[in-house]
This record gives C-alpha cells, sequence and structure tokens, in this order.
C-alpha cells in the first residue's frame, strides 16, 4: 500500500459567531481547497477552537432553525451543548460526547449552551460536521443518535495513546454510529511522542483536524493545532506522530459523486428540490418546536 501524502494544511480564517454561542473558523466548504465537492460527502466543517464565555443566566446559542438532505455531528470537546429537534430528539453532549442528528426529510431543531454549563460559563469547543446524504436516502425519517464517550469503540495503542471511534472502522474495530455511507470519523488522543497509523481508500477524501497539541504526518509535515490537514487521493496509509500530547480529529468518506445544490439550512440534488424544502417548511412540514 502507498502513502496517502498531505495535500495542503489549510490554516483557520477569520472566526464568526453562529447565533451568539458557537464562535467558529469554517474550514469545509470555504477553507482553501475545502470546498463541497473536493471534500464530498463532508459538506460544513466548522470548528469552534477554544473559546471562554462567561456566566450567564440565559444560554447562549442557536434558536429553530430548520435543516433538511443531511446530518448535523456536533462533537464536544469542551463544554456542554444541548440540543432539541421537532421529531423528538434531543439531549446534553458534554466533553468527549458526539450528537449525530439525521435531519433527512426535515427538522426543526436548536443548539445551546446547557443551562447549568452557562450559569459558570467556561472554555468551550466543538466541531460541528455535515455529513451530506445519498440522494435516495434524503427524504428518509429524522433520527438522532447520541453517542456518550462511554459508548465510543475505543482502541488501545499503548505508549502511543488511544483512537476513539465515532463512525467507521480503525484496525478492524467498528464504531458506534450508523451512517448511510462509508464514513469513518474517529478522536486520535495520543501522548507525547505517541504515534499512529491510519488506512483508508484511496479515493476517500480524508482530513485531520488538530484540535489539540502539535503533530507531523508522514515524518516530515508539521501541522498546529487548530489547522487542518487535506490529504490527497492517491495512496492509502499515513502515520500521524504527535510532538506533544494531541487530539486529532479524523475524518474519510466515500464520495457520493451525485450534484450537490445547498442553499442555507438546506441541501439537495436540485433546484427543484431546495423549492420544494422551502414551500415544506413554509406550509409547517418541519412539524413544531418551540422556541
Ligand atoms: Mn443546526
Amino acid at each position: 500500500m502507498a502513502v496517502k501524502k498531505v495535500e495542503i494544511i489549510v490554516q483557520p480564517g477569520p472566526a464568526h459567531f453562529v447565533g451568539d454561542g458557537f464562535r467558529v473558523h469554517n474550514f469545509i466548504p470555504s477553507g482553501q481547497r475545502l470546498d463541497m465537492k473536493r471534500m464530498d460527502p463532508f459538506i460544513m466543517l466548522d470548528y469552534n477552537s477554544k473559546f471562554n464565555f462567561g456566566p450567564t443566566s440565559t444560554p447562549r446559542g442557536v434558536g429553530v432553525h430548520p435543516h433538511r438532505g443531511f446530518e448535523t455531528v456536533t462533537i464536544a470537546y469542551q463544554g456542554k451543548v444541548e440540543h432539541h429537534d421537532s421529531a423528538g430528539g434531543g439531549g446534553i453532549i458534554g466533553q468527549g460526547d458526539v450528537q449525530w442528528m439525521t435531519a433527512a426529510s426535515g427538522v426543526l431543531h436548536k443548539e445551546f449552551h446547557e443551562r447549568e454549563w452557562a450559569k459558570n460559563g467556561g472554555i468551550f469547543q466543538m466541531v460541528q460536521l455535515w455529513v451530506n446524504l445519498p440522494a435516495k436516502d434524503k427524504m428518509s425519517t429524522p433520527q438522532y443518535q447520541a453517542i456518550s464517550n462511554d459508548n465510543m469503540r475505543k482502541v488501545d495503542l499503548g505508549k502511543n495513546g488511544i483512537v476513539e471511534i465515532i463512525a467507521g472502522n480503525y484496525q478492524g474495530q467498528k464504531g458506534p454510529a450508523t451512517t448511510f455511507s462509508p464514513v469513518h470519523l474517529m478522536n486520535a488522543k495520543l501522548k507525547s511522542g505517541g504515534k499512529a497509523e491510519f488506512n483508508f481508500p484511496a479515493n476517500f477524501n480524508t482530513g485531520a483536524l488538530v484540535i489539540e497539541g502539535n503533530i507531523m504526518i508522514n515524518g516530515d509535515e508539521k501541522v498546529s493545532t487548530d489547522h487542518f490537514a487535506l490529504f490527497e487521493n492517491e495512496g492509502e496509509t499515513f502515520t500521524i506522530e504527535a510532538t506533544e500530547e494531541s487530539i486529532v480529529l479524523i475524518l474519510s468518506g466515500e464520495p457520493l459523486n451525485e450534484p450537490i445544490v445547498p442553499h442555507g439550512p438546506f441541501v439537495m440534488n436540485t433546484k427543484e428540490e431546495i423549492h420544494q424544502a422551502f414551500d415544506d417548511y413554509n406550509n409547517g412540514k418541519f412539524g413544531f418546536l418551540e422556541d
């Protein structure tokens, strides 16, 4: 098997607020070379790098809004988020947990800092990733997967650290999330000097976001905190070595190779389907959710 080389290292762009609770750097689709086609099936990645939110009795976040046609995956590194949707899904996630919401045919949802956490405030750090759905599944029933850290499959690499699998496989172990197309998503938590090897099909679109620490990829590509490494679509294997204690989010997915027509909170395959989404939303077909 050949080495999968780094194609480009993308630095975090200027941060902006989503609602008043998420201060994010957008990597997908606005980061250099990280457009939806190149990253297919990953169509959005917002990264709330460490940010200190002060105490408040009114939790910050994003109010009720719709989604159709894809999945939203929230990965919590620090802080706590509470989520509710019109399909009855919801819950609280904290450090190390993940919520995987399949919007599919359509939901309304809201995302806020958890009330008790917000009272004290503190350092907040999260990733929100949107995974596109194949055309045949875009209008399927919404669902919600709460993936607590306890439920994640952990591959022990001994003195190197551990890999926590959210979805897909690592070294023959399988993560808990159900996906509609082949997607691998995992956190490598490496000790200083720790190494891990990864292996994904050449055609899968693959990247690594350094959440904590500093790493070296394939022995010669330095990637520092809050930077994103995009891999070439050639070769299969790469190694990550932590030059200090590090956390790295690894994503790799098989491209759907279908037309992508995004419009705000809807991502469909045709313009007509976008118009239909607006009609359905305006006609209350996404259900109801209290503010
Ligand atoms: Mn949302």
